[in-house]
């Protein structure tokens, strides 16, 4: 059986979540494909489920977790009648409309839409070392803007070389008593000024030719261990914190045959949310990768829905 929607939302991080909101009390009763949960986690809900503490999230003057926040937002989504569905979306055929969605492998597919919101998100890319999976949000992060407060007067690290890398490491000199960046070569891949700035500041150290081989300590980080990219030597440097910043990676394999991409691989967006396929928009952190916070991605889903909205209209659909 196939379903049909004004709106199918694809995603279910604070952009999803936040469409589907505006499109349910906008009467759209669109349908939401949530993803899938991760290793880690209960629910789907993006990278925030993987987030321990957001104090930067308005309206939580005490801090919220991440699960916590995507819940208040399905239960939010839910109660204005989105049909939320734990799933994937296998595939997205988006050259003609109705757009068609499978969630399954039959021959029909499982959902036709007259507008889509693509909300996948971008994910970090990661070490893939032992004790880095079990030690995220326990003192590991890929986020130092969320979680670099958390580190005052500490010892901490950044793995990278390039502008994130050094971004943050500047960043989390603010709190921490000492920040060491750790770098694969032995020169950076930032540019010019920032490694200047990086290079003039005196709570940065830098560990040229080291790759982590391992993220050490058993409820928390308490080190990690080090090997010389050039002469094999291994060593433990002891830390309470380690941000991880080699790149992101957003999430567009469901429609990058005709979706515009910009060079970096995030989704094209002009005057809002729209993108170069007339009634698919996106919002979230697919198409940004300048500010990825909770809170520009929750207001990105609110322009993408109202965008929708409108465009629903002006097309002649009637709710
Ligand atoms: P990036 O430029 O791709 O740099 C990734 C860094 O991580 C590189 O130094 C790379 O080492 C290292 N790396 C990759 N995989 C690794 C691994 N498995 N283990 C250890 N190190 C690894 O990514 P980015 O810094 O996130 O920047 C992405 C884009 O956004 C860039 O175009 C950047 O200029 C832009 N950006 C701009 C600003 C700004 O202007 N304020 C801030 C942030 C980002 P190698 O150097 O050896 O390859």
């Amino acid at each position: 059986m196939t379903d049909h929607t004004r709106v199918l939302i694809i995603g279910s991080g604070p952009a999803g979540l936040t469409a589907a909101i505006y499109a349910s009390r906008a009467q759209l009763a669109p349908i939401v494909i949530e993803g899938e949960p991760s290793s880690t986690t209960d629910q789907p809900g993006g990278q925030l489920m993987l987030t321990t503490e957001i104090e930067n999230f308005p309206g939580f003057p005490e801090g919220i977790t991440g699960p916590e926040l995507m819940a208040n937002m399905r239960e939010q989504a839910k109660r204005f009648g989105a049909d939320l569905r734990v799933t994937k979306v296998q595939k997205l055929d988006a050259t003609s409309r109705p757009f068609k969605a499978w969630l399954t492998d039959d021959v029909d597919p499982s959902i036709t839409a007259d507008s889509v919101i693509l909300a996948t998100g971008a994910r970090s890319l990661m070490m893939n070392v032992p004790g880095e999976k079990r030690l995220l949000s326990h003192g590991l992060s890929t986020c130092a803007t969320c979680d670099g407060f958390f580190f005052r007067g500490q010892d901490i690290a950044v793995v990278g070389g390039g502008d994130s890398a050094i971004e943050e490491a500047t960043f989390l000199t603010r709190f921490a008593s000492s920040v060491t960046l750790i770098h694969r070569r032995d020169s950076l891949r930032a540019s010019k000024i920032m490694q200047e700035r990086a290079f003039a500041n005196e709570k940065i150290k830098f560990a040229w030719n080291t790759k982590v081989t391992e993220v050490l300590g058993e409820e928390r980080v308490e080190g990690v261990l080090l090997e010389d990219t050039v002469t094999g030597e291994t060593r433990v440097l002891p830390l309470t914190g380690i941000f991880v910043a080699i790149g992101h990676i957003p999430n567009t394999t469901l429609v990058t045959d005709s979706l515009d991409l910009d060079d970096a691989g995030y989704v094209k967006t002009m005057h809002g949310s729209y993108t170069n396929i007339e009634g698919l928009f996106a919002a979230g952190d697919v198409q940004d990768h300048e500010y990825r916070q909770a809170i520009t991605s929750a207001g990105s889903g609110c322009v993408a829905a109202i965008d929708a909205e409108r465009w629903l209209e002006a097309q002649g659909f009637s709710h």
